[in-house]
């Protein structure tokens, strides 16, 4: 079987090094050194000026809704994986999607003035598949309405726009480091914000709003990485720069000799580089689709339908908007298996199973 991704798993003796470490401190959690210096070294290898790391990419999204004190509506895509949407629903706030563009498949940022009402908070775009969103335009949008920005940026770890990290956007930036992203800690997430007052709020959020041990300064959450995972983050940060020559390897194979005339590709920022967090290709049809979707799988490949369903469709938000570019996009795209682990044995099946369609 050739999985859509696997979890990249480092060296093993380094691994057991740390763990080593953990058992003599018996520090397992709670700010320990191996998440200290986690957070150190991600914070110079991003070039970001606060990075918390937390439990997962869903509560880095909750913790910046509650920092950032949101209420009412906030516009977001609904071409996202469903923790965009549902993590706005858990903290009691309203999506209002607004549409994609059909070439880089990121909200469509011509569209959201008009989405804009008395009500909205904020605007929650995503770098989808790690290309980053139109982000001049939504800054120069959210401060003439005044409005936050976040970033669910959970593919866009490495992703650059005009040669810095484009986390440095929007009030705050969300990572996921979940095991089968780009980099992972098994479970975890960040959170990334250039404003100070801002990343000692969430850091108290973090740990129940406990400020010191003798006093609890606002309200908070269990949000905390554990030693064990930091030290899984810092084994695969070791070797990142393997990850990606490897995702990048498979993916210029892809680009070399799938069909062109059958398939499309998102059109990345010109501003930036393909991070290779993940390996959409779009087909003409769902019909097209679901006939390669088959082949692939009879041939032991699991594609992902990522993203599919398009979120304004989800029965749960009764929500009335219909966003017809998401929702053909999301009937016509396939995630490709791409990890370093591949074999160009690998790599012909995948790509012969679409050519024979
Ligand atoms: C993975 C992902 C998340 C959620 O992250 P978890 O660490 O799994 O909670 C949120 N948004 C997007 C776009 C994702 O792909």
């Amino acid at each position: 079987m050739i999985p859509v991704t696997k979890a990249y798993l480092p060296n093993k003796d380094k691994y057991k090094a740390y763990v080593d470490r953990i058992y003599e401190s018996a520090w397992l959690t709670n700010n320990g050194s191996l998440l200290q210096e986690l957070e150190q070294r991600l914070k110079e290898y991003l070039g970001v000026k606060h990075i918390i790391l937390v439990a997962n990419g869903s509560f880095a999204l909750q913790l910046a809704y509650k920092a950032l004190e949101l209420k009412g509506e906030v516009i977001t895509t609904p071409f996202s994986f469903a923790a965009t949407t549902s993590t706005l629903v858990w903290e009691d706030l309203k999506p209002v999607f607004v549409d994609i563009d059909p070439n880089s498949f990121n909200i469509n940022a011509s569209l959201i003035e008009e989405s804009i009402t008395p009500e909205t908070s904020a605007i929650l775009p995503v770098h989808v598949f790690g290309n980053p969103c139109d982000v001049e335009r939504i800054q120069q949008i959210a401060k003439a309405h005044n409005l936050k920005v976040i970033y669910d940026a959970a593919h866009a770890f490495g992703s650059e726009y005009k040669g810095s990290s484009v986390l440095n956007y929007g009030d705050i930036s969300t990572l996921s480091f979940h095991a089968t992203k780009l980099f992972h800690t098994i479970e975890g997430g960040a959170v990334i914000t250039n404003d100070d007052e801002l990343a000692k709020k969430v850091r108290l959020m973090t740990n129940f709003g406990i400020s010191s041990p003798t006093e609890i300064s606002s309200v908070g959450t269990n949000a905390k990485m554990n030693e064990f995972e930091a030290a899984m983050g810092l084994c695969v940060l070791d070797e990142i720069e393997e990850v990606k020559a490897g995702r990048q390897n498979v993916w210029q194979k892809y680009q070399a000799e799938l069909p062109t005339e059958q398939l499309t590709f998102q059109s990345w920022n010109e501003h930036s580089q393909n991070n290779h967090a993940y390996a959409p290709v779009l087909f003409g049809s769902e019909v097209e689709l679901l006939k390669a979707e088959a082949n692939l799988k009879e041939n032991g490949v699991l594609p992902r339908r990522y993203f599919y369903p398009s979120l304004d469709t989800l029965e749960y938000l009764n929500s009335n908007k219909v966003c017809a570019v998401s929702r053909s996009i999301a009937s016509k795209i396939l995630c490709l298996p791409i990890h370093p682990g591949l074999s160009g044995e690998d790599i012909n099946i995948v790509v012969n199973s679409i050519v024979t369609n």
